[in-house]
């Protein structure tokens, strides 16, 4: 007899978005055939864990007829597109970076039947009608980008050598880690507001293995900059040149990043332009980025309300007197709305009418969550975590289990050391893939052994800037030895309102382990 396998299914949401009817689906799903919870990714989609291989033909058919997917949500090709989560109906530079999220996620959609003819015996549900100038971007032969024999016009038969993460944002907007992505794109718009263009960068990646110096994380680098009409030739430039080029041999070595490390950045360029059949344009200048949440009541611009509610690790649980699941059911279902997921693992209410805001209030305060952001501790709010055990199957150790524990400790030592009113980024997984981006954390935790983690620090408040490691292994019962020097020389020794992050990577870490031994000594 055969096992009972489980599965992770994760849901294709490009910027986010999940229609009412798909997380009613999703919500009976995860009583149904999963774990009875629901996680919000941070690469906002939903994964439902603990679903036995018996199940999953149902489960997947159950998220497709309700205009949702799981195609390309894993595997070697475009993963979920990311944008800024904001409904923000009257600035349009927020609705360009939505529509052009859907579009790009559709143009690199893989075009097989196999996903239909096996999960769906053959029956083809299409969620929304792809635009007509997507689909002739596909089959447009960009100077050599397109696979003319093969039903995969852009991946070929062979797909790419390792996942492709892209993004969309809007200049000042980095809710979406766009230095992470291995392709961003953010939105160029005239003082009338219609959109221009794209400014481009590429080769960002966080996945490292220990021990290993030649993985590391990277930031992506600025490109150049297109107009509107090129951006689809432009995107398919940038994944031809990672499909033809990438390593094929080494998955440890086959993610963009280490194309851009081995070339530089003008050879990339140079190779993308081969493909795109002429030169980029000089990147435009961009005001400084900032790490948004859109957290609590807000209006969204078009006389409606939206609610960001903080989700720790992401996780969408009933526990004791907390009924985050249920509240979330009774509002999507009495009130019809959408849901949008944020990169931080937290969901968003929109189109809320403001007749309905006082009973939707009402229900949340019934099931004790709380959505003033105000009233959640800053450093949950600015936390995030993987899923890691007992869950994932490359965990070394304990994340999102641990963290809520994590941050009450962090919080007592910040207490301790006279930080009262103190936050910063902080994020944790359970090994060095780094799905949580705790390289782009302040402080960030990362599975190096069974309860022990390596800890990096010193990245920007905004994500702009890589932390560095700090120490290899740090076991859970030393958290406050090993963290309390840090803070004390932090208090001591920062500027006016120097963040964490900043002081982290102004001293340096040789002067900061140099500090904690003299601490230490004392
Ligand atoms: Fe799993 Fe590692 Fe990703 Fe955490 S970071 S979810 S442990 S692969």
């Amino acid at each position: 007899q055969e096992k009972d396998y489980q599965f992770m299914l994760r849901t294709r949401s490009p910027g986010g978005f999940i229609p009412p009817q798909l997380y009613l689906t999703l919500d009976q799903l995860s009583d149904d055939y999963g774990n009875g919870t629901l996680r919000a990714t941070t690469r906002q989609g939903f994964q439902l864990h603990g679903i036995l291989k018996k199940n999953l033909r149902t489960a997947i058919a159950a998220i497709v007829k309700s205009m949702g997917s799981t195609l390309g949500a894993c595997g070697d090709l475009n993963r979920n597109v990311m944008a800024p989560p904001a409904p923000y109906k009257n600035r349009p530079e927020y609705i360009y970076a939505h529509e052009y999220a859907n579009s790009i996620a559709d143009l690199l959609t893989p075009q097989t039947g196999a996903y239909y003819e096996i999960w769906l015996d053959g029956e083809k549900f299409v969620s929304a009608e792809e635009r007509p100038e997507v689909k002739a971007a596909r089959q447009q032969n960009g100077n050599g980008t397109i696979f003319q024999d093969s039903e995969e016009p852009i991946y070929g038969t062979y797909y790419m050598p390792r996942k492709f993460k892209i993004a969309v944002t809007i200049p000042g907007d980095n809710s979406i880690d766009l230095y992470s992505q291995d392709l961003s794109l953010v939105v160029i718009t005239n003082e009338q507001g219609e959109l221009e263009g794209f400014n481009i960068l590429a080769g960002g990646g966080l996945g490292r293995t220990h021990g290993k110096e030649d993985t590391f994380p990277r930031i992506a680098d600025p490109l150049g900059y297109v107009d509107k009409a090129d951006i689809y030739e432009a995107v398919k430039a940038i994944v031809a040149t990672q499909r033809d080029n990438g390593n094929r041999s080494d998955r440890r070595h086959s993610r963009l990043k280490y194309l851009m490390e081995e070339w530089g950045v003008d050879k990339f360029r140079s190779e993308v332009e081969q493909y795109f059949g002429k030169p980029l344009q000089p990147f435009k200048p961009l005001p400084e980025f900032k790490y948004l949440d859109f957290l609590g009541w807000q209006e969204q611009g078009d006389g409606k309300l939206f609610l960001g509610i903080s989700v720790e690790n992401g996780r969408i649980k009933d526990e004791g007197a907390f009924q985050l699941r249920t509240a979330l059911r009774e509002v999507v279902q009495q009130y019809n709305l959408p849901i949008l997921l944020t990169g931080s693992q937290d969901v968003m209410l929109c189109d809320i009418a403001p007749s309905d805001r006082a009973a939707i209030q009402a229900i949340f305060d019934r099931c004790g969550v709380q959505v003033d952001p105000e009233q959640i501790d800053s450093l949950v709010r600015y936390s995030m975590a993987c899923p890691a055990l007992p869950t994932c199957g490359l965990a070394v150790t304990e994340s999102e289990r641990i963290m809520p524990e994590i941050l009450e400790r962090i919080r007592a030592l910040l207490d301790k050391v006279g930080l009262e009113q103190e936050h910063f980024i902080i994020r944790m997984t359970g090994c060095p893939n780094g799905c949580a981006r705790p390289y782009l954390a302040e402080l960030g935790f990362v599975g190096s052994a069974p309860e022990h983690y390596q800890v990096w620090l010193g990245a920007s408040p905004n994500q702009t800037r890589l932390s560095q490691p700090y120490v290899e292994k740090l076991h859970i019962n030393d958290l406050e030895i090993g963290l309390e020097p840090i803070f004390v020389y932090f208090k001591q020794s920062r500027t006016p309102g120097e963040s964490f992050g900043d002081f982290c990577d102004r001293v340096g870490l040789e002067a900061i382990r140099q500090f904690a031994v003299a601490y230490q000594s004392e």
